[in-house]
């Protein structure tokens, strides 16, 4: 596996796998990889000629009383765990090259995709995500690039920054790998304390209770909401972000559930944010 820093030598081996007809997958991260970082990696490998697995903690996507100093950093490990499942490129980018002194270009996706959910508690993040997935789009050119469905809010603004701008690169999503309590992987697992992670069990039992409400027959969307919120609320020690029950398509609110729809939840154990959700077929 090749490590590279540089913008340019980037662009150059892309350039080059293009020019020999490969297809060039790229999976963005900000690195302290799991097992749902990997199930992105390994779909790239299985499809394409050539992955690129970016590790970059971009400070654009995190508000000033977020936790970007402290989010956790692990090159050498995560290292390991990408030449494990033959990666060709880890791409780390430097920042100072990335957003030099007078950077002053920002992508925004407008409207309903960011107005909602994680960009009303997080004013600024999807900008931030939209600014650098484009950067790196342009630096890498991928055919295809790959998303966890745990962050589906942002797979949905990507595509949509993706078509919008004509950048030609196909997001490809997959679903939310677990860890065996249910609780959905994520790098800032490791804030949690004993007995906070203890705790946050129930926001995937607060997910599932809404999948069987729908399954049971409710159709209100209310209901089902005030059904996923009662769990939380019962443990106690959880304080709740946000509850939504929305079209899949678009995360535009529903009052009935009918076709596609997204149960998605964000909520603080302690201090720390947690995401889920579940696609839902009605
Ligand atoms: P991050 O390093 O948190 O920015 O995540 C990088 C990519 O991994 C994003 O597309 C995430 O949605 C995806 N991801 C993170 N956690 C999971 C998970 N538990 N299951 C599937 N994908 C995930």
């Amino acid at each position: 596996m090749e490590v590279v820093r540089s913008l340019g030598k980037m662009k150059d081996i892309s350039c080059r796998a293009r020019a020999e007809g490969r297809q060039v997958g790229l999976v963005p991260t900000m690195g302290y990889l799991h097992e749902g970082h990997m199930s992105l990696v390994r779909a790239s490998v299985s499809e394409c000629g050539l992955t690129v697995v970016s590790i970059f903690v971009n400070p654009f996507q995190f508000g000033p009383n977020e936790d970007f100093e402290k989010y956790p950093r692990d090159i050498a490990g995560d290292t390991k765990l990408l030449e494990k499942e033959k990666v060709d490129v880890l791409f780390l980018p430097d920042a100072g090259e990335m957003y030099p002194d007078g950077y002053a270009t920002y992508v925004d996706v407008k409207g309903s995709l960011t107005g909602r959910l994680c960009g009303v508690s997080r004013p600024g993040h999807f900008r931030g995500v939209a600014t650098v997935v484009a950067k790196l789009f342009n630096i890498v050119r991928p055919h295809r690039s790959y998303f966890g469905e745990k962050d589906f809010q942002q797979a949905l603004v990507v595509r949509r920054m993706s078509s919008d701008l004509d950048l030609g690169v196909e997001v490809r999503t997959l679903p939310i790998v677990r860890e065996d309590d249910g609780l959905a992987m994520s790098s800032r697992n490791r804030y949690l304390s004993v007995e906070e992670r203890i705790r946050a069990r129930a926001v995937f039992e607060a997910v599932q209770r809404a999948s069987e409400t729908v399954l049971s027959g409710e159709r209100n969307a209310e209901n089902i909401r005030r059904a996923a919120e009662k769990v939380l609320l019962s443990k106690g020690g959880i304080s709740i972000d946000y509850i939504e029950i929305v079209d899949a398509s678009d995360l535009q609110p529903v009052r009935e559930v009918k076709g596609r729809i997204l149960v998605a939840l964000a909520v603080f154990v302690g201090k720390t944010r947690l995401l889920d959700n579940a696609i839902l077929n009605a």
